[in-house]
């Protein structure tokens, strides 16, 4: 329920902000009509904290009316068109994994896309499950800005009432979806690893305890349930070209006064070596079992030779013999390559849960009963400052 106070001194500061003209001024007073969201966009710019937000008991709450899972699209710039963005592809990995959830629930699967212009993505969207694209058109979204996207994404909660939504666990998912958990007063589960359907709810499984365990988390009382994922965690399913999601288009007015941080300038970085981890088709990792920094080296050879990235373990990196951006696991990075190849790699819990989605693996270990082996499709028991040379030696005679 939204209340607005006696103290409201009529400043016309929410009327403006509200993303879908709910608000009017009445005799000097902000009165609110039943298109209110609750998106709370008119909480946050009252100056004299006069417009109040109460939500109910959880358990209260009749949750009956959330159906569906949705997808927030994640759109990143193209290095081939600056005009043109593209769709990020942890949003058709979680497309992927949604449509199977919305399949067990017999609902419907949607993409949620605020962007400036429509850029005509309903074909990719469709391609990889979403039946519906709800596409928000505001020229005050055309970069992530926390306050607009959550206000925004908010609203259409609040009008459509999903009963799950995922986000990817990138820089951008990661500070929208607690805002908007918050503001909803709902949960989240971050780096999720696992989601499946339990009884109707969105189970949601995720490492804990240092990666010991690995904790089941359901939200029966709030909606919608919602959940990060981690690129390259979930499988990419094939898309199916032809199928186009279904536009539904959003009105929203957004007001720039909203808009707290602002950009001033720019500067796009580039990775030194061009492929980034989280990309690389090929990865030559390396553990503790390198033991020097020299050593260390012979991986880089061979990663070369391959044409792919260099990974580590924390081990390896703690050790100093690769810097933490290489860092693979649940402290650095998740990575699903076509070939990983581990040497001198014990395969611990937090390493394992970075890269076993990888297609190939391959695992060099003096040790015989190292659980690298457990997850590794070839496993070969021997000295890795043997091996990883012969193995140059080989592709340098092809
Ligand atoms: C909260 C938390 C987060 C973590 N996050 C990560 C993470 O993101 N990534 C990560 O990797 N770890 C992470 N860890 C650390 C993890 O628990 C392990 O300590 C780490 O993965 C071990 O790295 P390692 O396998 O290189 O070293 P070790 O476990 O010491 O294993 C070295 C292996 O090398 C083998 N070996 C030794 N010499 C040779 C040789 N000459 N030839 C072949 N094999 C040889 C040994 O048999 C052994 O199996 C995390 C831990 C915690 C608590």
């Amino acid at each position: 329920m939204i209340n607005v106070s006696p103290k409201c001194i009529g400043c016309n500061k929410c009327v403006p902000v509200c993303p879908f003209a709910a608000i009017q001024l009445i005799d000097k007073k902000a009165v609110i009509n039943e298109a209110c969201t609750l998106c709370g966009a008119c909480v946050q710019i009252c100056p004299v904290s006069a417009i109040e937000i109460t939500r109910e008991e959880a358990s209260a709450r009749d949750l009956s009316g959330y159906k569906g899972v949705w997808v927030f699209v994640e759109l990143m710039e193209s290095p081939d068109d600056a005009k043109r963005p593209r769709i990020k592809p942890v949003t058709f990995e979680l497309l992927s994994v949604g449509r199977r959830l919305a399949d067990e629930l017999g609902e419907e699967l949607s993409a949620v896309l605020l962007t400036d212009k429509n850029y005509g993505f309903e074909k990719e969207l469709g391609a990889y499950g979403a039946d519906k694209m709800y596409l928000a058109e505001n020229p005050e979204l055309y970069e992530y800005n926390t306050d607009i996207f959550a206000t925004a994404i908010i609203a259409l909660v609040n009008k459509h009432k999903p009963a799950a939504m995922l986000y990817g666990a990138t820089i951008m998912g990661r500070d929208l979806a607690p805002r908007v958990a918050s503001c909803l007063y709902t949960g989240l589960t971050a780096d999720c690893t696992a989601l499946a359907i339990k009884d109707g709810l969105l189970l949601q499984s995720r490492p804990a305890f240092g990666g010991n365990i690995m904790a089941d988390i359901l939200s029966p009382n709030s909606r919608p349930q919602m959940a990060t994922v981690r690129p390259n965690v979930m499988k990419l399913a094939e898309p199916i070209y032809g199928k186009v999601a279904m536009t539904v288009r959003e009105d929203i007015k957004i007001d720039k006064n909203l808009r707290r941080v602002k950009v001033l300038e720019r500067h796009l970085t580039r990775d030194k070596g061009g492929v980034k981890i989280e990309d690389a088709k090929i990865i030559v990792s390396g553990g503790r079992g390198m033991k020097t920094k020299e050593k260390f080296k012979v991986l880089e050879e061979l990663s070369r030779l391959l044409g792919g990235v260099v990974g580590a373990s924390r081990a390896a990196v703690d050790l100093g013999l690769k810097d933490k951006s290489h860092q693979v696991g649940q402290s650095g990075a998740t990575v699903s390559p076509k070939l990983y190849l581990s040497f001198g790699i014990s395969g611990a819990v937090q390493h394992i849960v970075g890269m076993k989605s990888s297609d190939v693996i391959v695992a060099v270990n003096k040790d015989p009963n190292a659980p690298i082996f457990g997850v590794a499709k070839y496993g070969v028991v021997g000295d890795a400052h043997e091996i990883a040379p012969k193995l140059i030696e080989a592709l340098k005679k092809k």
